[in-house]
């Protein structure tokens, strides 16, 4: 199996202010390649240190990607520090420094003399073109011989722009691209893609997807591990947030059939056991999932927030053509507004407090009888951490009302305050959808 070691290099990656997103891009990139992301490294703007991380990851992995550090001034350190981790010097190329001169003139302005710096290419690399910006990419192939680096014998350097399309498994590659997700992403499209394909061949990936609600991250596991630990490949992975979790299924083999059937084999018996459960196969968010049903019965949709502060008509709206079947929804905090806009009986506030079966399900009820709504759904609840109404904190009331009908369903979150309202909102989204497809629990 091929894989990599990605290195991110300047000073402001490793402060608060700037993240290294090149990696996520270029890890999705390679992962569907087939290519195993082992390591990812941020380097500061230091020559020795990302000579150092160079010469490491080259004894990690067969594939090496740099991004950033190819621009023209003193602290971009990237072609010294490989030049020197592959113990290979640097060259001035005078096509590639007649183009940047170029680009500049082009622009009405005149090339600066550090921009030469630029033009310099690591000895036997092939250039990447980089349409966007001023520094080229370079592609640097290392024959088998070079496992133990440094040090490539001169008599085995390749001319620049030659290419070996039969590479040995020990073949080690070097790729380095501008450090701008603007220029670094087409450079990485148009000129390593084709590459990368000629390199690895026949890998085809295979995902599903499937998002899970209404069960803990632990109960799931417990549910699906008898079926996906008999296997390795596909790979599984759970990932868990607030009321919500992603399985992702992951197969990796040479034929599009091979893959497909492995990822039936323990995707159908998954799907089996979760039943319900399973909100999405497709990657789309539980709003979505839920505007889909709405949709499908041509249903109209109110809600009433309490706790939850207007965080469910955000997910609710968030979903592109949202408006083909949510109404709107009030946002009633005070007792006084859930009595003032959603006919909330005062005399059942100051009985069972707003916290409680009873007020969520009026509340519920209140918003579709105000809006003419098919269904509406509601929340209240104690978001924490200390308790107004003497209920306790983390404890939250999903309203749901139909034509004739009203309920409310009641659940103890543990959390801080932030989280009891992720879960709340989540919690009405798939109380919702229950009942749309007329699951009764
Ligand atoms: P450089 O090529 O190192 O001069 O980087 C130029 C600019 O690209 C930096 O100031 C950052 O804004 C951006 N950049 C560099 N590396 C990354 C990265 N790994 N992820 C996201 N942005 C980056
Ligand atoms: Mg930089």
């Amino acid at each position: 199996m091929v894989d990599a070691v990605i290195i991110a290099i300047g000073s402001e990656l490793l402060t608060p202010s700037r993240t290294d997103t090149n990696s996520l891009h270029l890890t999705d990139q390679l992962n569907a390649l087939g290519i195993e992301v082992r390591q990812k490294v941020v380097v500061g703007d230091d020559r020795e240190a990302l000579t150092e991380a160079v010469r490491h990851a080259l004894q990690h992995a067969s594939v090496v990607i740099l991004t950033g550090g190819l621009g023209p001034t003193e602290d971009d350190v990237t072609r010294d520090a490989v030049a020197a981790a592959l113990d290979r010097p640097l060259e001035f190329r005078q096509d590639i420094s007649d183009a940047i001169e170029e680009r500049f003139r082009a622009r009405g302005r005149k090339m600066a003399e550090i921009n030469k710096r630029q033009a310099f290419i690591i000895q036997g690399a092939e250039v990447l073109a980089n349409p966007a910006g001023t520094a080229p990419g370079l592609w640097i192939e290392l024959p088998s011989t070079a496992d133990t680096v440094p040090s490539v014998p001169s008599t085995e350097r390749r001319p620049s722009g030659s290419r070996q399309t039969q590479p040995s498994a020990s073949d080690k590659l070097i790729v380095l691209l501008p450090g701008p997700p603007s220029e670094m992403k087409p450079v990485f499209e148009q000129e390593c893609l084709p590459r990368f394909r000629r390199r690895v061949p026949g890998v085809v990936i295979r995902s599903r997807f499937y998002r899970v609600t209404g069960l803990t991250e632990s109960d799931l596991d417990t549910l699906i591990a008898p079926v996906y630990t008999k296997y390795t490949n596909p790979a599984t992975t759970v990932l868990a947030s607030a009321g919500d979790i992603q399985v992702h299924l992951r197969a990796r083999c040479e034929s599009e059939d091979e893959a497909e059937r492995l990822l039936a084999e323990i995707g159908d018996p998954i799907e089996a056991l979760l039943g319900a459960r399973l909100y999405s196969t497709n990657g789309d968010s539980l709003e979505a999932a839920v505007g889909m049903l709405l949709r499908a019965r041509n249903a109209k949709l109110a809600i009433a927030e309490s706790l939850t502060g207007g965080q469910l008509g955000q997910r609710i709206t968030s979903v592109s053509g949202s408006s083909d079947y949510f109404v709107g929804g009030f946002l009633t905090y005070s007792d006084a507004m859930k009595s003032a806009l959603l006919g909330v009986d005062p005399a059942l506030l100051a009985q069972h407090t707003a916290v409680s079966q009873e007020v969520a399900a009026a509340m519920a009820a209140g918003a579709r009888d105000r809006t003419g709504a098919d269904y509406a759904i509601a929340t209240t609840g104690e978001a924490g951490p200390k308790s107004n109404t003497g209920a306790t904190p983390g404890t939250v009331f999903i309203g749901y009302a139909s034509k004739g009908h009203s309920e409310a369903v009641r659940f103890v979150m543990p959390g801080d305050r932030n989280r009891v309202r992720g879960f709340a909102t989540n919690a009405a989204l798939d109380l919702l959808r229950r009942r749309l497809l007329g699951l009764k629990s």
